[in-house]
């Protein structure tokens, strides 16, 4: 039950509402109240007093019981309503009571009214519960009614879905049959696909096989080709058929000082002298087409700017179906050769010049003799002995042609013993023509005395003398000095004549070789210091030159001196 219920009094007798309000205090009720008298009044207290209960007189001077009752009806209907009047009958109130009215009570019996209003109260609070209890069910109701539609709802999917999975099973074993008929086949072919797979399998393994070793093969070929690449003297490259550089060999960057950039930028054309370059350039085009290899020759740039001689040489690479593969290229140094190839063709022009010249005046003398035959007189000597001088002219440069092909192939034989330098020298001295002109002084020590070969030694001094006397024919003197250095005889043979300019000292001794090589001035073939210098060579001595231009020049060579 509510605990201190809030009653609305419906009165205008202010001290009939104060006796009621008594009276319900005495009986024990906890409550708050509110007096209205008027309709108005009555209005707003329903509003914002919010009455548990209302006790209302049954006629006011203004309003009325009934009234007020069917306004409350209209908005809050659960409010008990109690009439509490002196006047009137009972009988009236069993018509208001069955109006809905909640009760009756007389003014004269207020003792009563307390219990009414609890039951009232009570009343009302047990129909709030009802009406809450029904409201509650008719949820429930609703809710069950709500679940058993899901239900039958569910219910019907369910059917539905097991039509659904008879047929799906149905189609499952069909299928499973199909699947298993598939399989049969399937496993069939798998059987004829693993036999395949062994097959290739096997195949493979003899491909990889063959490519592995053919690879190693390859490797292995390519190591070698490029190891003989690097031992060559040459400088060698290789290039693709269509002329496209691949690789140069270590000759190739030391010859010509460029790095690995500058080669694949410029390549072999770069260094090609700018005179032969149309010509190389073509000759590569024409032995390309071809196809067959071949050579020519240009000059390359050395990595000091120089340039030399080359051979070109280039070698096509076939397979085995005869296409190109690869040109293979070499470029062989023939500067010195190519000098060597000039000093022959120079010595061989010298020679014939050389020879023919006593050869013709041998022939002269010989053609005004054969007149004279028929009456010799005596303009015949002189005749016979310029014949005889151009004999031995001719004969000393046989001698010389043949010492030098002796020499070159080592082939000089010696007949080494003891003897006095100074005498042997002093003997060759005397056959020497100095026309009257030139004074052969000897000086230095006389004794020394060497273990050589008289004729050898006699022909390199005779030589030296003659040089001076052909090349420095200014000077008067020629001095032949003999001493003893470091256990050695050393004889050296001075000119005060032009001189040999410093540069072609070096050469001197070399085979064919002559100062001034114009051939107009001097004649000689340029053998005889190098056949001096052979000898010297045999006898384990050494042999040199010293020279200032405008001075003269000393020739020199040490003997080893004889062991007594
Ligand atoms: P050739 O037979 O031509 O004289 P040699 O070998 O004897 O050859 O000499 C080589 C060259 O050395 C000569 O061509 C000459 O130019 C030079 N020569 C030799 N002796 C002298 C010298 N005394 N003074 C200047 N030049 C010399």
């Amino acid at each position: 039950m509510i605990a201190d219920p809030k009653i609305l009094i419906l009165e205008d007798n202010q001290s009939d509402a104060d006796l009621l309000r008594r009276e319900l205090k005495k009986s024990g009720l906890n409550f708050t109240s509110e007096v209205v008298q008027t309709r108005v009044g009555f209005e707003y207290a329903l509003q914002n007093f919010k009455p548990d209960i209302i006790l209302s007189d049954y006629s006011l001077p203004s309003f009325d019981a009934v009234t007020a009752f069917q306004i409350k009806q209209i908005n809050y209907p659960q409010i008990p309503f109690i009439i509490v009047s002196g006047i009137i009958g009972e009988e009236n109130a069993v018509d208001l009571i069955k109006d809905g009215v909640t009760d009756y009570a007389s003014k004269g019996k207020l003792f009563s009214l307390s219990n009414k209003i609890n039951r009232a109260l009570n009343d009302t609070e047990v129909r709030k519960e009802k009406t809450l209890t029904d409201e509650k069910l008719k949820v429930q109701t609703a809710e069950l009614i709500l679940a058993n539609q899901e239900l039958t709802f569910q219910n019907e999917e369910k059917e539905n879905r097991a039509q659904d999975l008879i047929i799906l099973s149905a189609n499952l074993h069909s299928q499973k049959e199909e699947l298993h008929r598939a399989n049969g086949l399937l496993l069939i072919e798998e059987e004829k696909v693993k036999t395949i797979n062994g097959e290739l399998l096997q195949l493979n393994q003899e491909l990889e096989d063959r490519v592995s070793r053919r690879t190693i093969a390859l490797t292995e070929s390519e190591h070698r080709f490029r190891n003989m690449m690097e031992t060559i003297p040459q400088i060698a490259w290789t290039n693709t058929a269509d002329g496209e550089f691949i690789f140069y060999n270590q000759r190739w960057y030391d010859y010509t000082g460029l790095g690995q950039q500058q080669t694949n930028a410029a390549g072999l054309k770069s260094v090609i002298h700018p005179d032969d370059l149309k010509k190389s350039v073509a000759h590569f085009g024409m032995i390309r087409q071809a196809g067959d290899g071949g050579e020519f020759q240009l000059r390359g740039k050395r990595e000091d700017g120089r340039y030399r001689w080359h051979l070109v040489r280039l070698m096509p690479i076939k397979d085995e179906k005869d296409q190109i593969q690869l040109w293979v290229g070499t470029a062989t140094d023939i500067e010195e050769l190519r000098l060597l190839q000039q000093q022959k063709d120079d010595f061989i022009s010298i020679a014939s010049h050389e020879l023919k010249t006593p050869i013709t005046s041998l022939k002269a003398s010989l053609q005004l003799l054969n007149r004279m035959k028929e009456s010799p007189s005596a303009r015949m000597s002189p005749l016979i002995v310029q014949a005889n001088k151009s004999l031995d002219k001719v004969n000393v440069l046989i001698e010389d042609l043949l010492n030098a092909s002796k020499a070159n192939d080592g082939q000089l034989h010696m007949n080494p013993k003891n003897f006095i330098l100074s005498k042997v020298i002093i003997e060759c001295c005397q056959y020497i023509h100095t026309e009257g002109v030139y004074t052969i002084k000897i000086e230095g020590d006389m004794t020394v005395e060497v273990y050589a070969d008289t004729s050898r030694i006699d022909q390199i001094v005779i030589n030296f003398i003659t040089n001076a006397i052909k090349y420095a024919p200014d000077s008067k003197e020629i001095i032949v000095y003999i001493e003893r250095i470091n256990g050695m005889a050393k004889v050296s043979v001075s000119d005060q004549g032009p001189g040999i300019p410093p540069e072609k000292l070096r050469f001197l001794f070399d085979r064919y070789y002559r100062v001034d090589n114009s051939g107009s001035q001097y004649t000689g073939m340029g053998l005889g210091l190098y056949i001096c210098a052979e000898i010297i060579k045999m006898h384990n001595g050494q042999i040199g030159v010293e020279s200032e231009i405008g001075k003269g020049t000393t020739f020199w060579f040490t003997l080893p001196v004889a062991f007594s």
